[in-house]
């Protein structure tokens, strides 16, 4: 279980650095964390959190959210980290459906939780500061009275461990249940990804609520008996002065991220402590790829996944890096992953599984596998068809076995009846030096059915459409039925927290662009 393992690394490491909390500026030992985390657990004991209810959390990047993670695995209460972008109302969908006992919420997001703490009577909140608005109790009194005695409930491998809800960009947000045992799983495996151990210092620059973060960066490093930095909110230069300061060596970004990091300038520096660098959770271009690897001069894995797998379930590996630029890498251990013929009438059939290097939905086996959405069975069904985890993204396995991850299904433009996977124009424009950023997105259109439409964000200001127009004419890895028809510039392109562009978003803004005339 996760308790168990947090309690193995205490006592494997009781006095070695666990965490830097940078804001606070608090450093725990492992042992004095383990205090901290024995605190919480027997705090949330005494409010009345038994095995099986929930606490969520509410806030950024704070040592508060891992305290709260490792005290929810020791009592068996569940674990359920919300989105700290949501709005009231989100929240409140969320608080509603998980329904837990106790919410930790930090003083930033107070406005968000004072506008709909009052429809939850039976919840307490628990506010992270010095002084406790009226409504709240105070997390540091409740902690303060509270004892540091050792407790592991009685929890199984198989008990759920946590409630996190994906991004949900259609329809609601559903809640991903998964165990401990899954968690253990995806954590050895992480751990062997990017050969961390005890010596490792690592720094948490992604939200901590997302599992890309927590599970695949942050719970297998303290398996590992690694150090922690924790970083608030994400900034490219703190980032940077923090690699030198803290001698970090590994740590995971999302690709936006270190396509920030690019854009500073490096020799202000001294990065040579960092030794591996973790991406995923949304596509790099392989431009981007051969960037880093230029200016960084550090290993990279990537690791392409879903909350529903655990996340990781392929990973790139170092030496893969260039050579396979553009590939997610091979399964993880112990998973199987198939590319399978989609179906217009319900889930692909695991068995219709496509030839070599042909495109369709891309499904996985394994055993960091969810037990299954939280009061959806019907959901849980069509997404878990006959055993397999069905992805919803489009790809193809090459004669290697490594994956290539082309697009989402609905993100699929078909124009003129030909598919156009938006991820290959992206990769093609994101190679330009005057773009720094780009989504592809189709446009609703009379004669072809959809038009491929480019947002762009300039890094180069006197860029114009004719340049770009240009440029795709010229690219021999573009045909000519995928270049845009379209481009609009734009100053930021609408990022969810993990970094995924949301393409709903920039779809709706084109059909109001339009209408608009
Ligand atoms: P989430 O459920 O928020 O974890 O998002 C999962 C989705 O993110 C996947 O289904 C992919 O569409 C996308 N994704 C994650 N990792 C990668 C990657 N390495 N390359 C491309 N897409 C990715
Ligand atoms: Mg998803």
């Amino acid at each position: 279980t996760i308790g168990k393992i947090f309690e193995l690394t205490v006592k494997r490491y009781p006095n070695k650095d666990a965490i830097y909390d940078v804001r606070k500026n608090v450093r725990y030992t492992y042992k004095e964390w383990n205090d901290q985390v024995n605190r919480l657990a027997n705090a949330l004991v005494k409010e009345g959190v038994k095995k099986g209810d929930r606490v969520s959390t509410f806030m950024f990047n704070t040592e508060e959210l891992g305290t709260a993670f490792f005290a929810c695995a020791k009592i068996g209460a569940i674990f359920n980290p919300i989105n700290f972008r949501l709005t009231p109302e989100e929240v409140a969908f969320i608080l509603s459906d998980a329904a837990p006992k106790v919410v930790l919420f930090e003083k930033a997001l107070e406005s968000v939780i004072s506008a709909i703490e009052n429809r939850f009577d039976s919840t307490a909140f628990w506010f992270i500061d010095e002084e406790t608005p009226p409504y709240a109790a105070g997390y540091h009194d409740k902690l303060a009275g509270s004892s540091t005695k050792e407790i592991q409930a009685d929890v199984n491998e198989n008990d759920i461990y946590a409630f996190i809800y994906t991004s949900g960009t259609t329809g609601r947000p559903k809640g991903v249940m998964h165990s401990h045992r899954n968690m253990v799983d995806q954590s050895m495996l992480c751990i062997a990804a990017q050969k961390l151990d005890s010596e490792d210092v690592g720094l948490v620059t992604a939200p901590m609520f997302h599992c890309a973060e927590l599970h695949c960066a942050f719970l297998p490093r303290i398996q590992a008996g690694a150090r922690n930095v924790i970083l608030h909110q994400f900034n490219p230069k703190v980032i940077l002065q923090l690699i030198q300061q803290e001698k970090i060596t590994k740590f995971f970004a999302a690709p936006t991220m270190w396509n920030m990091l690019l854009q500073e300038d490096l020799s202000q520096y001294n990065t040579e402590s960092l030794k591996l660098g973790l991406y995923g959770a949304a596509p790099m271009a392989p431009s981007l790829v051969h960037a880093l690897h230029d200016r960084f001069g550090i290993g990279l894995v990537q690791a392409y996944g879903m909350t529903e797998m655990g996340p990781a379930i392929t990973f790139l590996s170092e030496k893969d890096q260039l050579r396979k630029a553009g590939s997610a890498g091979q399964a993880a251990y112990n998973h199987d992953i198939r590319v399978v013929r989609t179906r217009e009438d319900g889930p692909s059939d695991p068995d219709d599984v496509v030839p070599v290097g042909e495109t369709g939905e891309i499904i996985v086996k394994g055993p960091c596998m969810m037990i299954g959405y939280f009061n959806r069975d019907e959901a849980t069904e069509k997404s878990m068809y006959k055993g397999w985890y069905h992805s919803g993204d489009i790809g193809y396995l090459d004669r290697d076995g490594f994956l290539y991850v082309n697009d989402r299904v609905d993100d699929m433009i078909i124009s003129g009846g030909e598919n156009i996977y938006p991820r290959e124009v992206e990769d093609v424009l994101h190679a330009h030096e005057g773009v720094l950023d780009v989504a592809i997105v189709g446009q609703p259109d009379d004669r072809w059915g959809e038009s491929v439409t480019a947002f762009v964000v300039k890094k180069d200001p006197n860029l114009t459409e004719q340049d770009l127009e240009n440029y795709c004419k010229n690219s021999d890895s573009l045909a000519n039925y995928k270049r845009p028809r379209k481009y609009v510039f734009c100053e930021a392109l609408p990022r969810n927290a993990s970094g995924k562009i949301q393409k709903f978003v920039l779809r709706k803004q084109l059909e109001e662009l339009f209408t608009q005339g």
